[in-house]
């Protein structure tokens, strides 16, 4: 009897168009923690409301300017692993892929990824909590503070990421829909399926007939819909699933 691995792997190389979905899960053996595992550790006394929403902010900038500052020191020391590669080097041999993600970390990108919607936005790109229109694309040119103000309008600066409570870009989730309902096949990588709109692709995937692959070492709410669920990690599972380099 075939695998799970062997099936899903027939399932990929028999679709000409692939979506992929992560989440915080996939960034996890690159270093970087989710927020299950920041709360674990540093963070232990906020939830993250305080810490990732417009309120919280507002309660109190420079805590959340440093928690971010701290996330942002991990990313810049981070590395893409080997998931990452496999997925980069995978897009060149399938007909269409999309690749979307919840992370705002940027290491698709970094690995070598083409076109990523990054719905959340990204952690290393900072724009001004007025919405003047600024936005500083390279951390290293921020200006001084905690946080540090707009230069155009004074006004605090924030990280360019989607918080709780905020509406994410339309045309960026518009894209990340047709792309769920066109593909034949969605692999759910990394995430719990708990925070939507982002949640909802896998089910309309679904609806639209694509076969849903997670990989995830704990069950989610994905797992019911899903044709196959490979328990493993994301550094671990993709290779073998993809195929691909497995080093930087
Ligand atoms: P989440 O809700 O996406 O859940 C993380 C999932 O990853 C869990 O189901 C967990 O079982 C799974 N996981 C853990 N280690 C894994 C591994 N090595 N391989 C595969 N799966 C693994 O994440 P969250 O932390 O609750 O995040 C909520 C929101 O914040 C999401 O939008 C998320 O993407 C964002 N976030 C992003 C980053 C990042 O950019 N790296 C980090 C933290 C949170
Ligand atoms: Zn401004």
């Amino acid at each position: 009897m075939a695998t799970d691995l062997h099936r899903a792997q027939a399932l990929i190389s028999g679709a000409r168009r692939i979506v992929v979905l992560t989440g915080a899960g996939m960034s996890a053996e690159s270093g970087i923690p989710t927020f299950r595992q920041a709360q674990a550790a540093l963070w232990a006394d906020f939830d993250p409301l305080q810490l990732a929403s417009p309120e919280g902010f507002q309660a109190d900038p420079p805590r959340v300017w440093s928690w971010y500052a701290w996330r942002r020191e991990k990313v810049v020391g981070a590395q893409p692993h080997a998931g990452y590669f496999a997925l980069a080097a995978a897009a060149a041999r399938i007909e269409e892929m999309v690749l979307i993600t919840q992370n705002v970390d940027g290491l698709h990108g970094r690995a070598g990824s083409r076109n990523v919607i990054e719905l959340h936005g990204n952690i290393l790109r900072t724009t001004c909590f007025a919405n003047c229109g600024v936005r500083i694309d390279d951390p290293a040119a921020l200006p001084p503070g905690i946080p540090p103000r707009c230069p155009r309008c004074d006004s605090y600066l924030r990280p360019d990421v989607v918080w709780f409570g905020e509406m994410l870009d339309p045309a960026l989730l518009a894209r990340a829909e047709r792309a769920a309902a066109d593909g034949e096949v969605m692999l759910v990588v990394g995430t719990s399926g708990l925070v939507y709109p982002a949640a909802g692709l896998p089910a309309l995937a679904a609806r639209s007939g694509a076969a849903i692959i997670t990989v995830n070492p704990e069950a989610t709410e994905i797992d019911s819909i899903a044709r196959i669920c490979l328990r493993a990690t994301a550094a671990q599972a993709l290779p073998e699933l993809l195929g691909g380099r497995t080093a930087a």
